[in-house]
């Protein structure tokens, strides 16, 4: 779901990273209350006062939405799972855990801890605010707390929606858990998290009719991202369950011969980038590997000079954390491919090449293990994988927790 995210600061624990389209959303943010909100609710301020109190709203804003964050982690650590760290973004912000809960108890806490917290900071806010005009503060203090409470007030009623994967999907199908069965509890919220999507589009567009088209607009992306995100936890949680049992091993391409380092860029084109799976493939002589070459760097090479140069320029040394072992969880080294970045990854028994493992590799696996006959995990549109439609580096798949 990422690009480029950029780590602000790290908090008990946690990683606090940026995607860049929060500076913007921070921006606009800032000028949206300095601007417009609260010269229309307190009139007659001085411009720079204006400008202080939107910094302030912005600021208070970016710290409640750290606080239900955090919320979230630290229940989720509690319980043992694994965040990966907090990344705030267009839409928020979202607690990266890297699998889901494996209990519907845990499930609840863990979703439910986000708009308590935000409940409670509205609770926090509104006194602040009530004690800030008996004790006559400025009405920019209060104005700013005021802001405040509403604003957490709507953020925990929001996030309450029963559309996956907001909180409220999430309560909604540790509900339907025990009943059901997580797949069907799952495929269920997962649906909610659909129709609301499509009902939040339908609210934007009578908006934008109605002549508020800035509002309507924004009505209408958050429905669309609902859907999108919906659709992507749906498919991870899929994927991740047909992976689950399964060890790296299975899946591995076993063996690839390393390729010798004086092939020239041509051959190595032809024989191995179109003709085999995988992206990554051993490099060295009579048996003895001295490093890797990943088809990604072909690219660095003009397509003229492919005939003279070798697979010797592109080899990159073995790195550790480009190297499992076969007996790893394929689950596991599906999270490993997905925080790296990476594509392809070795597999080393004892100090030997054992073969790569790709993206690719667990995809196959994943549709025909779906295709004997696990029909419980089809996907709406029958597709399944851990690569998602929208390319990337497959971080879409991460487990987004509004
Ligand atoms: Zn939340």
């Amino acid at each position: 779901m990422f690009g480029r995210r950029f780590t602000l600061f790290t908090v008990m624990g946690f990683e606090i990273r940026a995607d860049p389209s929060w500076l913007v959303i921070a921006a606009l943010i800032v000028w949206s209350l300095s601007a417009g909100l609260f010269p229309l609710f307190f009139p007659e301020l001085p411009t720079a006062t204006y400008w202080l109190m939107g910094l302030a709203g912005a600021f208070g804003l970016f710290f409640s939405i750290l606080f239900h964050e955090l919320s979230h982690s630290v229940v989720g650590r509690r319980f043992g799972m694994e965040i990966e760290g907090i990344t705030l973004w267009i839409f928020g912000g979202i607690a990266e855990m890297t699998r889901d809960a494996d209990r519907p108890r845990t499930e609840f806490l863990m979703a439910s801890a986000g708009p308590a917290s935000s409940f409670l900071l509205a609770g926090v806010f509104y006194l602040l605010a009530v004690g800030g005009t008996l004790v006559a503060l400025p009405v920019s203090v209060v104005g700013v707390l005021g802001y405040l409470a509403w604003l957490n007030l709507i953020l925990a009623i929001f996030n309450l929606l029963p559309a996956f994967p907001l909180d409220g999907g999430r309560i909604l199908r540790s509900a339907l858990w025990p009943r059901f069965g997580v797949v069907t509890a799952t495929r269920i919220s997962a649906f909610a998290g659909s129709v609301f999507g499509w009902l939040l589009i339908g609210l934007g567009v009578l908006a934008a009719v109605a002549g508020n088209i800035v509002g309507g607009v924004w009505w209408v992306l958050i429905g669309a991202f609902i859907r999108f995100a919906a659709k992507a936890s749906l498919r991870h949680f899929i994927s991740t369950r047909l992976l689950s049992d399964a060890q790296v091993e299975q899946m591995m391409t076993p063996n690839p011969p390393p390729i010798a380092p004086d092939t020239p860029i041509a051959r190595f084109v032809s024989e191995y980038v179109y003709a085999k799976d995988g992206s990554l493939y051993p490099v060295g002589q009579n048996g003895k590997v001295q490093g890797i070459v990943d088809i990604d760097s072909v690219h660095k090479v003009p397509r003229s000079q492919w005939a003279t140069r070798t697979v010797g320029e592109l080899t990159q040394a073995v790195t550790k954390d480009a190297i499992i072992d076969p007996s790893m969880d394929a689950v596991r080294a599906l999270e490993v491919l997905q925080r790296s970045g990476r594509r392809s990854l070795l597999v080393s028994r004892n100090g030997a090449i054992a073969g790569t493992v790709s993206l690719d590799d667990l995809d196959r696996y994943i549709r025909r293990k779906a295709a004997l006959g696990d029909t419980d995990s089809k996907d709406e549109d029958g597709s399944f994988g851990v690569r998602g439609r929208s390319g990337g580096q497959g971080e879409e798949e991460s487990q987004p927790l509004g």
